[in-house]
């Protein structure tokens, strides 16, 4: 393993693992050599005897937490022997009572005793740096905690079992093969043939290119499953746009009115339509689109657009189309696109139905955009919008066809340089160039690699990648 790491300190540290609240129960965990030691001087079991020392690994013992003759709380206490714990190391968990002011007196009690502060995501840095878990199932511990939906869950649970990991870990072991063949065939002409080989070569390469940009596809939509779409809801005052953020963010939190452009407070929210994330940006803007198009001008409008992954332009279904909204219209063409037909409930005054805008705005064009109709006040077509948003973004299902999601921009970034290198190869191989060549792009393909999973990493990355973490974990 070439990983170029010594930043491994081998001091005891201690952290509030759990949420920074006062809750029933909070842990405590101690992590390190002198972990054993330092909590049996602030340990005393049922009996007030010290019998940490005699503590069976893997089991969890009733006692108190002491300073002196004084009991600072009523605790369980566990212990799981190195390497068999989350960090490879002795650990002790001190499960209190989840007060933030006894927390903090047990954690300070562990300090004197001579515990440091672990910093954040210090104990998953310690589980990655002996080497238990790859990059990618560290950062995937944080992506489980963070995870907002189902399928952000199951994906980061995924990469936690190691998918990524053993995809990375194939395509690395195969081009190593390749660097190795020809580095012998160089070395020792008379014992390795390198005749053919770059034919070979190729044949090898062209499936793990096909492997990689198959990862790589799946990063748009993993990414906007993941952490949602970007937003914005467009359309004239009056349309409906405040009722519809209001609907969906289930609150009144946007003063719904009928006098147009008043509410002027920046909302931005995320909501969630069933599994469907959305991030709705600029969402002060909702009531000001006059503003919008006429105050900030069509360039700055079409920047909010081009920003955003998703369109949710609202119409109101009673009024005649104007050449507002045809100025709408063009700022949201060659973007996803939801028009609403708002205010379905007012029957006898409809002036735009489903059947007829298109003629309206699709004459000789090629944007066709989905239509639905809703009456937002009445609470109704948010179910035929998530249907549509489905469609237009996951093909319309909702549960992830893929069995591995490429969702880190990290990974991502990665992928496409080894992606780059491994097309280097092809074209030297086609270019005919001599087989050293090969070897330089080889080697960066399986660096790149090896970055992901954290085998070929500084720490300086480790530093940043881990300081994302939050507290005790
Ligand atoms: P915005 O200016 O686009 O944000 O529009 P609002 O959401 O503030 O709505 C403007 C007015 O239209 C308010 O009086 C709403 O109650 C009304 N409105 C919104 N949606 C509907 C609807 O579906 N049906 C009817 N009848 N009125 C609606």
């Amino acid at each position: 393993m070439s990983r170029v790491l010594n930043t491994l300190q081998d001091d005891t540290i201690c952290a509030i693992a759990t949420a920074m609240s006062d809750a029933g129960i909070g842990i405590i965990r101690v992590s390190g050599k002198e972990a054993l030691q330092i909590c049996d001087r602030i340990y005393v079991s049922a009996k007030k005897e010290r019998t940490l020392l005699k503590h069976e690994p893997n089991t969890i013992k009733y006692g108190f937490i002491v300073d002196g003759d004084r009991i600072i709380d009523e605790v369980m206490i566990s212990f799981m022997k190195a390497p068999h714990s989350y960090t490879c190391e002795d650990v002790i968990e001190i499960n209190s009572h989840g007060g933030m002011f006894v927390m903090n007196e047990v954690l300070s009690l562990l300090v004197r005793e001579g515990c440091r502060l672990a910093e954040p995501g210090e104990f998953t840095k310690r589980a990655f740096l002996n080497g238990r878990i790859d990059l990618t199932r560290a950062e995937a511990v944080m992506d489980v905690i963070q995870a907002q939906n189902k399928f952000a869950l199951e994906s980061s649970r995924s990469q936690l079992q190691g998918s990524i990991y053993e995809s990375i870990i194939s395509l690395r072991k195969d081009i190593l093969y390749q660097m190795a063949f020809i580095e012998s065939a160089l070395d020792d002409p008379e014992n390795y043939d390198l005749t053919g080989f770059p034919v070979k070569l190729k044949e090898t390469l062209l499936p793990m290119i096909s492997k990689i940009s198959s990862l790589l596809q799946t990063t748009d939509e993993g990414m906007i499953r993941k952490d949602g779409i970007k937003t914005v809801i467009i359309g004239k005052p009056n349309a409906g746009k405040s009722s519809l953020l209001n609907l969906l963010s289930g609150s009144e939190r946007a003063i719904v009115t009928d006098i147009a452009g008043t509410t002027r407070d920046v909302i931005e929210e995320r909501v969630r339509l069933g599994d469907i994330i959305l991030n709705l940006i600029d969402t002060a803007g909702i009531r000001e689109t006059e503003d919008l198009i006429e105050r900030i001008g069509v360039d700055r409008a079409k920047e909010k657009i081009e920003e955003a992954d998703l369109c949710l332009y609202v119409l109101d279904s009673t009024s005649e189309i104007d050449e507002i909204d045809k100025d709408i219209f063009e700022l949201c063409r060659g973007k996803k696109t939801i028009v609403i037909l708002n205010k379905n409930d007012l029957t006898d005054d409809i002036k735009i139905s489903k059947d007829i805008l298109p003629m309206h705005f699709s004459e000789g064009q090629d944007d066709s955009f989905p239509i639905i109709t809703a009456s937002l006040l009445n609470r109704e077509g948010l179910d035929e919008l998530k249907r549509t948003i489905t469609d237009l973004f996951f093909g319309g299902e909702i549960t992830p066809k893929q069995e591995v999601y490429i969702t880190n921009t990290r990974h991502k970034d990665l992928l496409e340089k080894s992606l780059g290198s491994l097309k280097l190869v092809i074209e030297s191989i086609d270019n005919e160039l001599s087989e050293d060549f090969y070897t330089i792009d080889l080697t960066n393909a399986y660096e790149y690699l090896g970055e992901i999973i954290g085998q070929e990493i500084g720490d300086d990355l480790v530093e940043e990648i881990f300081s994302k973490f939050c507290m005790g974990k």
